[in-house]
């Protein structure tokens, strides 16, 4: 996912440094069209292809975290269709919205040049600089995608197979946040307020099935 958006941004940026700086108006027009015309089959069948797979890997990890527990196997419900789309709608939106503020900062960029007379090599590396800031948005949103994704399928299976509370277990490092390390071997209800685990922001926390 995150080379999705890493290469077209890069792409992007590749074709207005590799060009000469009196076609870069043009240039903009062209990317700006382009990103409202686009449907984004192709980004939606590797969203599609990429939040598949995290519900494989969440099921099996449940049911092996079941057997465990309890020594059976347990049938996990019905594939949550309406989950998966909305992941998709709303990924599909903010890659959308990352490549549109792209295309408008390296638009600014070079307006700002003009305006003030600007030498290349300096929109240039205005370019770059504005573009990295976009890159560390993509990174950040791909990260978190499949995250958010597999805490909001274990609240799916569990709450389905008749799952009321959990136990809240971090990932133990230095990079649990703070609220979280508090909540680590509690007992939440997922019916209570929340958050839950990979509710948050970049959250690795795990929600162990109760079963009493
Ligand atoms: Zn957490």
């Amino acid at each position: 996912m995150y080379r999705l958006l890493s290469t077209k941004l890069a792409d992007v940026e590749q074709q207005f440094l590799s060009s000469n700086p009196i076609q870069w108006e043009q240039l903009l027009s062209i990317f700006e069209k382009a990103i409202t015309e686009e449907k984004g089959k192709s980004d939606q069948a590797i969203l599609d292809r990429v939040f598949s797979n995290i519900d494989k890997n969440t099921r099996e990890g449940l049911q092996r975290q079941m057997e465990r527990l309890t020594g059976k196997s347990v049938w996990l419900g019905v594939f949550p269709k309406s989950l998966l789309d909305s992941f998709i709608d709303e990924h599909t939106r903010l890659i959308k919205s990352v490549q549109r503020e792209h295309v408008d900062k390296i638009g600014l960029a070079i307006k700002r040049g003009l305006r003030e007379g600007r030498l290349q090599k300096d929109v240039t590396k205005d370019i770059q600089r504005l573009t990295g800031m976009c890159k560390r948005r993509a990174q950040l949103i791909a990260r978190n995608a499949p995250l958010q994704y597999s805490g909001a399928l274990t609240k799916h299976h569990q709450i389905s197979a008749g799952i009321k509370q959990y136990r809240w277990q971090t990932s133990g490092d230095e990079r649990v946040r703070e609220s979280h390390r508090d909540r680590n071997n509690k007992v939440y209800a997922w019916e209570g307020p929340g958050p839950h685990p990979r509710s948050e922001v970049n959250c690795r926390c795990d929600a162990v099935p109760m079963l009493i």
